[in-house]
C-alpha cells in the first residue's frame, strides 16, 4: 500500500495517493503520443477515493474507438499533464508515471496498443504487450 505524491511542473497542482495501485502500464495510442509529448504514456491507475487532489486543473474530454469518453486534467497554469479518466469505466484515477515523486513504485505490467508505439522505441518483452486494447 505505497503512499504516493507528486506534482506539476510549477508546483501549483499536487497530489497525494495512498491505496493500492489496481495496475499499471504503457500506453501507445496516438492520443497518449499527442497529449504526452511522448512515445507513450505510463499510467498508474488508482481509485478516485484513494487520490487527495490539490490545486486548480483544467479538463479536456474527447470520444476513443471504443465510444467510451476520457477525460484529461492538466494544470491550468503550466499545462503539465496530471490525471485521466475513463468516464465509461468511472471510478479510477489515472496518475501520469511522470509525475509521481516515488519512482520505485513505477513498474508496469503491460504495453498497450503496441501497434501504434513508435518503431525505436524498446519494450519489455517480459510483460505482455497487445496491439490495441485488451477487451
Ligand atoms: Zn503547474
Ligand atoms: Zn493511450
Amino acid at each position: 500500500m505505497p503512499k504516493l505524491t507528486g506534482n506539476c511542473l510549477c508546483g501549483q497542482v499536487s497530489f497525494e495517493a495512498e491505496g493500492d495501485i489496481a495496475m499499471q502500464g504503457n500506453c501507445h495510442c496516438t492520443d497518449c503520443q499527442q497529449v504526452s509529448g511522448s512515445p507513450f504514456a505510463t499510467l498508474v491507475f488508482l481509485k478516485d477515493e484513494d487520490v487527495k487532489i490539490t490545486g486548480e486543473t483544467k479538463r479536456f474530454e474527447h470520444s476513443v474507438d471504443s465510444g467510451n469518453k476520457l477525460a484529461k486534467e492538466f494544470c491550468a497554469n503550466c499545462g503539465s499533464q496530471m490525471f485521466g479518466y475513463n468516464l465509461g469505466r468511472p471510478g479510477m484515477t489515472a496518475l501520469k508515471a511522470g509525475s509521481i515523486n516515488e519512482k520505485e513504485h513505477i513498474q508496469p505490467q503491460f504495453n498497450v496498443y503496441a501497434s501504434s508505439k513508435v518503431p525505436c522505441t524498446i519494450m519489455d518483452e517480459n510483460i505482455p504487450a497487445f496491439d490495441k486494447m485488451p477487451g
